[in-house]
């Protein structure tokens, strides 16, 4: 059963408030239909046809709910999502490149497909040039869920590449036989596995006064992390493939 008049005017209404406050011009009914559906979770071609009961409920939900955010909060909000960011692109670039570095010849074109396939890149608007990282953010993706009825979150662009780059690395470290201590090493980067961590302990142990502020917290932050455990690594690689797999990219 479609919509009522009374339903569409509440609808209408609430999305006119909606585009207000985005900016988004509210005359544009293609994308107004895209975006519906996308809160629906199904292509619709004209307002109307809106379940009456669900659907729409689920609609005058979400519209309401894109009002409710105050401009406070949508500022902090993107204040955290820029940090986040960073974090990720420092963890990305900073680490897993240099690592992939060591068993692939083109790290860069490697990293363009992955994002261009993840990111539906020439789908989307076709643009004339190659998808970069700082295109991607840590924004979180919301979309419907059919099994639970509710809007979900999923891993953001940046969260999904680091997920994808990490457990790619894991594998062609795996197959290369090095351990991560090899890895870690061999790309230039510190290692804080337990054979690491005891060696430098036991260094500070014999030349007291040289135990350093940065090797205590190593230290610490290996005892919490236990990076040197591959069983543990694998394990949370794990656990991040299987949310990875939830992921509707
Ligand atoms: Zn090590």
């Amino acid at each position: 059963m479609k919509i009522t008049a009374a339903q569409r005017t509440v609808i209408m209404k609430l999305w006119g408030r909606v585009c207000k406050d985005r900016g988004w011009k509210a005359s544009d009914r293609e994308f107004r239909l895209g975006k519906f559906g996308e809160i629906i979770g199904r292509p619709i071609t004209s307002t109307d046809d809106i379940g009456r009961i669900d659907e729409c409920t689920k609609l005058m939900k979400e519209l309401s709910a894109l009002l409710g955010v105050d401009v406070q909060a949508a500022r902090e909000a993107d204040d955290l999502t820029i940090n986040r960011a960073r974090v990720l692109f420092h963890q990305i670039c900073g680490e897993l490149v240099p690592c992939l570095e060591l068993y692939i010849a083109d790290v860069r074109g490697y990293l363009t497909a992955i994002m261009e396939d993840k990111n539906r890149w020439w789908k989307i608007d076709r643009p004339a040039r190659d998808i970069k990282i700082t295109d991607l953010t840590a924004r979180p993706i919301r979309k419907w869920d059919f099994k639970t009825r509710s809007m979900k979150e999923f891993p953001s662009q940046l969260e999904q590449l680091q997920y994808t780059l990490a457990a790619r690395l894991n594998t062609l470290r795996n197959q290369a036989g090095d351990s991560i201590h090899d890895m870690r090493t061999r790309a230039g980067l510190g290692c804080n596995c337990s054979k690491c961590i005891s060696a430098r302990n036991q260094s500070a142990l014999q030349n007291p006064g040289e135990k350093s502020l940065a090797d205590q917290a190593a230290a610490e932050e290996a005892a919490a992390e236990d990076a040197g455990d591959d069983a543990c690594f694998e394990q949370e690689m794990h656990k991040e493939a299987q949310a990875f797999g939830d992921c509707p990219f």
